[in-house]
């Protein structure tokens, strides 16, 4: 184990960004961005206007995923010497799909302090938002762009009953929400935050094949930064013939005379099934 304190390095942190209103950057980034030696950014341009309108002016790296091997070596050698390091992306927390993961895996082999300086991020501000279940959520970022390999990796998560997040550009939006409606079914849950924080913020919440109408007929549909949100699959509602138990029958008629909590607790001791999910589905039940 190799401990990060006392070796006389400088400090990398990991600042968050906004995603879009500019008031959402915290004091505390706004503190660390103005003392740090330098800056790395995704795009300097980019983060140059950020900073500008902050008032700050300092030395900047350029580290992207073409060049992150080279510049992580750069920017190694500053921290070693001694200098704070401030690592910024485009938009958000930087390594959510975003690059640094080189960087970070590196000053940590080192021994070089990392330490994050959190804030706005795309997906955590959709799900907080968005009335999914938020107990268990599998991030999955950017679906691969080519068809087949998009619908074989839906396929593959058809099945979790965690709520299912992505990222999806602009110009995908409208295939990919229709191929979750193919893969998943036109009655699953679907949620879409779109350009969050920003002036035309817009939440698309319902079955997917509603969701998938919704922004096909809305002209600005296909406009702007998304989150896909899908709600995990079902509790399976097992036939009554074959002998197992119908978990929402039993849920619902458990709740007609206990708390949900208990219900949940003796659902998940008969079942097997995770008492969290099964809360969660009780929930959902109880709300229907
Ligand atoms: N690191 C960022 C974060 O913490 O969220 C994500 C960077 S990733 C390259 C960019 C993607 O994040 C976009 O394509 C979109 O899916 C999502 N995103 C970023 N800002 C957003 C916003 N304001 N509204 C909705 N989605 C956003």
């Amino acid at each position: 184990m190799k401990s990060a304190h006392g070796n006389g390095s400088g400090t990398l942190y990991i600042v968050a960004t906004p995603i879009g209103n500019l008031e959402d950057l915290s004091p505390r980034a706004s503190a660390v961005l103005s003392r740090v030696a330098v800056i790395a950014a995704e795009d300097t341009r980019h983060s140059g206007r950020l900073l500008q309108h902050l008032g700050i002016r300092k030395p900047m790296i350029a580290l992207h995923d073409h060049n992150e091997r080279d510049r992580a070596a750069q920017v190694l050698d500053r921290l070693e010497g001694g200098d704070d390091v401030a690592l910024i992306s485009d938009a958000g927390t930087p390594l959510i799909s975003d690059p640094g993961f080189v960087l970070v895996r590196q000053a940590r082999e080192r021994g070089v302090r990392v330490t994050p300086v959190p804030g706005p991020c795309a997906l955590v501000a959709a799900l907080s938002a968005a009335g999914l279940p938020t107990d268990r959520f599998l991030f999955a970022g950017f679906l691969p762009a080519k068809r087949g390999a998009r619908r074989t990796e839906l396929e593959s998560l058809a099945d979790t009953s965690a709520t299912l997040v992505f990222y999806e550009s602009p110009h995908r939006i409208l295939e990919t929400v229709a191929e979750i409606r193919d893969v998943m079914g036109a009655t699953r849950e679907l949620v879409l935050g779109r350009e969050l924080t920003k002036t035309f913020e817009t939440f698309y919440a319902g079955e997917a094949g509603e969701v998938c109408e919704a922004i096909e007929r809305d002209p600005n549909g296909a406009r702007g930064e998304f989150v896909v949100m899908v709600g995990g699959a079902p509790l399976k509602a097992d036939a009554g013939e074959s002998g197992e138990v119908n978990t929402d029958k039993l849920l619902s008629l458990l709740m007609a005379e206990l708390p949900v909590k208990k219900v949940a607790k003796i659902v998940a001791e008969l079942t097997g099934r995770p008492k969290n999910e099964l809360y969660q589905r009780a929930l959902t039940l109880k709300a229907e």
